[in-house]
């Protein structure tokens, strides 16, 4: 659904400065559900502006879903069907009540008022926003207005979306409302998720995490094999999930603790085992 081939990028006016993207290929299937990780600078905004054509590559390839994205033809039909989520929820916001948020991208396709308005509605239902249908979004929480904005890009009916820090300026009750209507929406509606973000326990929720350094991937795998990885991940300047990152240190002091554990409920558990095999401690 997504391939890049040899795709390379460098900005303008940025003579001598390495590339952003150096020759890279990402093969991601319709329906993945695929975090990008990569400390700052590492090549994450840049892919994902090259996904709807915001940029084109300078070398190589990018198709998505069978669009090649420097055929300016096809710029229109590719940006419906690639939905784009930022960081800053306050830039996304453009109209002063949320309805009309989230029907704004629709006018600009020109859909008919009561196709229009069966769309707002299943899309602020489908982010549980639909009671705030009527009020002014700049009221609304971090949390609340991301899934505005998500809203927004569903009515759209895009086949992926490309999630960009969308969590990065939210509270924790934000990111996790957010991170649950991510995954909601690609486990019941089959949407294909891009998710950038530097936070490894929202990477634990993918089902595949790409690792970006300097413009190129340097790690591409399901989440328990890539955060088995702690001294590559920590040379690259990435965090390890706390519990990976338990486990790891328990089994480099010699003690036999499992691998692929990458959160908090099997990290207890498996804790909790070793002491009770080990028969040295008072586990009920
Ligand atoms: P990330 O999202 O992983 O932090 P970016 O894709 O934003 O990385 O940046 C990749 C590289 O491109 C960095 O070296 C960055 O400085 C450079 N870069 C990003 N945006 C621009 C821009 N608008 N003009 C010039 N250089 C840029
Ligand atoms: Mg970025």
């Amino acid at each position: 659904m997504i391939k890049a081939e040899n795709l390379s990028f460098s900005y303008r006016g940025d003579e001598g400065a390495a590339a952003a993207l150096k020759k890279l290929n990402i093969d991601i299937a319709g329906g993945e559900f695929v975090a990008i990780l990569g400390h700052n600078g590492s090549g994450k905004s840049t892919f994902a502006k090259q996904l709807n054509a915001i940029l084109t590559p300078e070398e190589g390839r990018l198709t998505v879903f069978g669009i090649d994205t420097s055929d300016e033809g096809s710029v229109f039909e590719l940006r419906k069907n690639v939905g784009m989520v930022f960081q800053n929820p306050d830039n996304q916001i453009v109209a002063t009540v949320v309805e009309e948020d989230v029907a704004f991208g629709l006018e600009n396709l020109g859909v008919p008022r009561d196709e229009m308005r069966r769309r707002v509605d299943e899309a602020l239902k489908t982010v549980r926003m639909y009671d705030y249908r009527l009020h002014a979004p700049h009221l609304l929480s971090g949390g609340q207005k991301q899934r505005v904005a998500i809203a927004g890009i569903l009515a759209m009916e895009p086949k992926c979306i490309v999630l960009d820090e969308p969590t990065a300026m939210l509270d924790p009750s934000g990111r996790a409302e957010v991170m649950e209507t991510v995954r909601r929406l690609n486990r019941e509606k089959g949407i294909t998720i891009i998710h950038i973000t530097h936070y490894m326990d929202e990477a634990v929720k993918a089902d595949r995490c790409i690792v970006m350094d300097g413009g190129e991937v340097v790690m591409d795998g399901p989440p328990a094999e890539i955060f088995a990885r702690v001294e590559e991940l920590r040379a690259l300047g990435l965090d390890v999930p706390q519990a990976a990152e338990l486990m790891y240190e328990l089994r480099k002091r010699g003690i036999d603790a499992p691998e692929g554990i990458l959160r908090s409920a099997p990290c207890v558990e498996a804790i909790a085992k070793m002491y009770k095999d080990r028969g040295t401690a008072n586990v009920r």
